[in-house]
């Protein structure tokens, strides 16, 4: 059966050779009660740690049935001690926190035998040692004799061919004694029973063999078995233990310890709760900001101005020098050149261009809510009040062309959607203008009194119908001599309003911005259609003003030389000539999209326009909604990273703490583990039982921060409803949620991972022996 030839087994120290064993050659009969006797110190226990595969020999052979164990893996020696050995120890060795039964059947359990097979197995033993009414009860509520009896019915359980036992009786008192030896005569019938004992007079009533050892040597062996075995093919059932049997082992070796578990878990979900929170704070801002920015959408409109980009204002870089820093000592004034300065931070200068004007008219119609054009043409306007006619200073005045959803006509859809009309009735011909009152109804005195309403109060109705008349150029200026001049005479002006060649404007409705209407470009004032503009244009360039201009080089109206600089504040040519109406090409135009993604196509096309332009033809725009939102964005953006950075700190803490906690678990279970060792069980189910109990630690902190989370997001979104107005902000995305569970398990294992490893390497003789 089992052959142990000329085994030795020396222990190293630092600094000396402890020999254990020292050339032991015994072979054993396939079942006898084998007794080893010996004094303390004598190498009996480490014989039987050799025999039942715990610990390694130095040199010589353990062959088991005739098979020679030189090869053995590691793996070969957990199989050996789980299928073919069972052990009893002095001090039974059984696991506190598990029920009798569950302690028999850990061995089967370590073997992969399925769950009714193992319970119906474990108390047929039980009841074979007598316990059949303790099955239930925790190891510590046996007496002695009482645990030995589950020790013994533990290592009958697999049915082993080989029982080892190590002093069994030695903590027992003599009556209990008596019933244990009892017992494993009974058992030695059918099995190799070997067993160590002090007792001298036990051994020679119940054994049928008495070994003696001495200083690692066989003194006596008082029935040899000489015959010697033949080779034949011993077959070793591996060991394997799921990942779900560990997971409910590490189960309820967790919940044995609820208090620990739970406050762990608790305090390591803390990291957890703070990203939840952040994610789920930043996540409802963000969603709020792009819902705000496509309310914002039809107010702010993406903007093309003729002329200097009006982009970040950026400080002059007087001369590159080191020396020459901002904010320096220096006791002079140094002049810079303008133009220069803007060529040197490139500034760049949209020009428009009338192709670049039909390429804007080109956009696809169905994105657009509304085109407005500035322009910069001063429409010569007379009002007239008592009779009295006066011309209106258009610098008390808004005139704004309205923006229009089709260009070609003068469509009033952008206006019907965004504002409400207070009284008459929407433009419905390009003589028609629009008052635009603020959110009180009102417009601002000079305003009104320009517009020739010269009381506080003046009721809706009086407003609809009030009429003006725009000159053309050639009644409005007169020649006198090389210049022009305005004619300011009462009379003058109250015939010419009459005359026939002059349009009658009229004011045909009062219209305010709708409440649900996020914020409007159009100014409180006038408002009328650009054909109006257009109009005055094509017969401007006509006039004769516009012709004399065109071909001299001071201003027509002043006399004053015009600057040949472009961008500069003095008037130029092309200033004059478009202030006169001689230029159809706007000065800006404002585009009103019809939601978010048409934004997007409407920007994409007017990129394209600069893709095939060269450099000083490209054209940028400018898009305040989202220029703005972005920049909420992104501050929300950063802020949330550097809270997330912040709580990751937490994560970090709290996966050190995990690893601590495991390895206390390990030191605290390390008896445990050498228990379970000896049951059969591989390095890589010891490692998988502590990865188990992480994992069920970081699952569980990942879920109660979660779930605190989703908690406390509850008076977080009152708290900022009452502040900002802003609802139901921080909500948390259930995706979020359980990329943090995954996270927090991951963590967790990873923080285990050293403490498991270390509990998977520990000797299982040197476990077994720590208390
Ligand atoms: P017994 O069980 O007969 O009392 P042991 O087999 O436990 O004796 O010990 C045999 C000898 O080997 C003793 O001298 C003991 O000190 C030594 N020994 C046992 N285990 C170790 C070990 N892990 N390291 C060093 N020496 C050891
Ligand atoms: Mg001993």
């Amino acid at each position: 059966m089992l052959e142990l030839v000329n085994i030795r087994k020396v222990y190293k120290t630092e600094n000396f050779e402890q020999v254990a064993l020292d050339g032991v050659n015994i072979a054993f009969r396939k079942s006898e009660f084998v007794s080893i006797l010996g004094p303390s110190g004598s190498g009996k226990t480490t014989c039987l740690n050799i025999i039942g595969g715990l610990d390694r020999y130095t040199s010589g052979d353990l062959k088991i049935n005739g098979r020679s164990s030189t090869s053995f893996k590691a793996e070969d020696w957990d199989a050996y001690r789980n299928n073919t050995v069972g052990f009893i120890f002095q001090n039974y060795n059984l696991i506190s926190h598990l029920p009798v039964i569950d302690n028999v059947e850990m061995g089967m359990t370590l073997s992969g035998v399925n769950s009714t097979e193992r319970r119906n197995r474990a108390k047929e033993v039980l009841i074979k040692v007598g316990l059949e009414a303790h099955l239930y009860k925790k190891p510590n509520q046996l007496s002695g004799g009482q645990m030995q009896r589950v020790a013994i019915a533990r290592a009958l359980a697999n049915n082993p061919e080989i029982i080892l036992a190590d002093e069994p009786t030695g903590a027992l008192d003599t009556e209990t004694s008596v019933q244990i030896m009892e017992l494993i005569k009974e058992i030695a019938r059918e099995k190799l029973v070997i067993m160590v004992t002090h007792n001298p007079e036990l051994a020679e009533e119940y054994s049928d063999r008495i070994i003696q050892f001495s200083d690692g040597r066989i003194k006596n062996d008082s029935n040899p078995y000489e015959e010697i075995e033949r080779s034949n093919d011993y077959q070793l059932k591996r060991t394997s233990m799921s990942f779900l049997t560990a997971l409910k082992s590490s189960g309820r070796n967790v919940i044995t310890k609820k208090w620990r578990t739970g406050l762990t878990a608790f305090a390591s979900s803390v990291g957890i709760i703070g990203v939840a929170l952040v994610l789920a704070l930043s996540n409802g801002f963000s969603e709020k900001i792009s819902e705000y920015e496509s309310q914002m959408l039809s107010g702010y409109p993406i903007t093309i101005n003729n002329g200097k980009v009006n982009s970040i204002p950026t400080q002059p870089v007087l001369v590159d020098s080191e020396e020459d820093k901002a904010y320096s000592n220096k006791e002079s004034i140094i002049a810079y050149n303008a133009k220069e300065e803007s060529s040197r931070q490139k500034i760049h200068e949209n020009v428009f261009s009338f192709e670049y004007i039909d390429y804007v008219n080109g956009i696809d119609k169905e994105y657009i809510n509304g085109i407005s054009t500035t322009r910069s043409v001063s429409l010569p306007i007379l009002k007239t009040e008592d009779n009295v006619a006066t011309k209106l200073n258009m610098n008390n005045v808004s005139f704004t062309t309205y923006p229009v959803s089709d260009h070609d006509s003068d469509s009033t859809a952008y206006l019907e959607k965004n504002f409400d009309l207070l009284e008459g009735s929407f433009p419905s011909k390009e003589t028609d203008l629009l008052l635009v009152v603020d959110e009180y109804n009102r417009i601002e005195e000079t305003t009104l009194k320009e517009l020739g309403f010269s009381r506080k109060e003046i009721s809706l109705k009086d407003v609809i119908g009030t009429e003006y008349k725009l000159l053309p150029n050639d009644l409005y200026y007169i020649k006198s001599g090389d210049t022009f001049a305005v004619n300011g005479n009462p009379v003058d002006l109250s015939n010419l309003y009459k005359n026939e060649k002059g349009k009658t404007l009229k004011i045909s409705g009062v219209i305010r911005l709708k409440e649900d209407a996020a914020v409007s470009k159009l100014p409180s004032g006038i408002v009328y259609s650009d054909q109006l503009s257009q109009d005055f244009i094509a017969k401007a360039q006509e006039s004769e003003i516009v012709k004399v201009q065109e071909s001299v080089d001071y201003n027509v109206l002043t006399g004053e030389l015009l600057s040949e600089e472009t961008g500069s504040n003095q008037t130029t040519k092309d200033n004059m000539l478009s202030m006169l109406g001689a230029s159809s090409i706007p000065t800006s135009i404002s585009i009103y999209p019809m939601n978010l993604d048409a934004k997007d196509s409407i920007k994409s096309y007017l990129d394209k326009w600069n893709d095939k332009v060269s450099e000083d033809k490209k054209i940028e725009y400018s898009d305040m909604a989202s220029m703005m939102t972005s920049m909420i964005g992104s501050i929300v953006d950063m802020i949330s990273y550097v809270l997330i950075a912040f709580a990751s700190i937490s994560l970090v803490v709290s996966m050190i703490m995990i690893g601590i906690i495991v390895y206390v678990s390990v030191l605290e279970r390390t008896k445990e583990i050498g228990i379970l060792r000896a049951l059969g069980a591989r390095t890589k189910d010891i490692s998988r039982l502590f990865n188990a109990e992480t994992f069920i630690i970081g699952a569980a902190s990942g879920i109660i921060g979660v779930g605190i989370t989703y908690l406390l997001t509850i008076p977080i979104n009152k708290i900022i409803y009452h502040l900002t107005d802003f609802d139901n902000v921080a909500h948390l995305n259930p995706l979020h949620a359980g990329i943090l569970i995954a996270l927090s398990i991951v963590l967790t294992l990873i923080g285990g991972f050293l403490p498991s490893k270390m509990a998977a390497k520990k000797d299982p003789v040197t476990a077994l022996r720590s208390e």
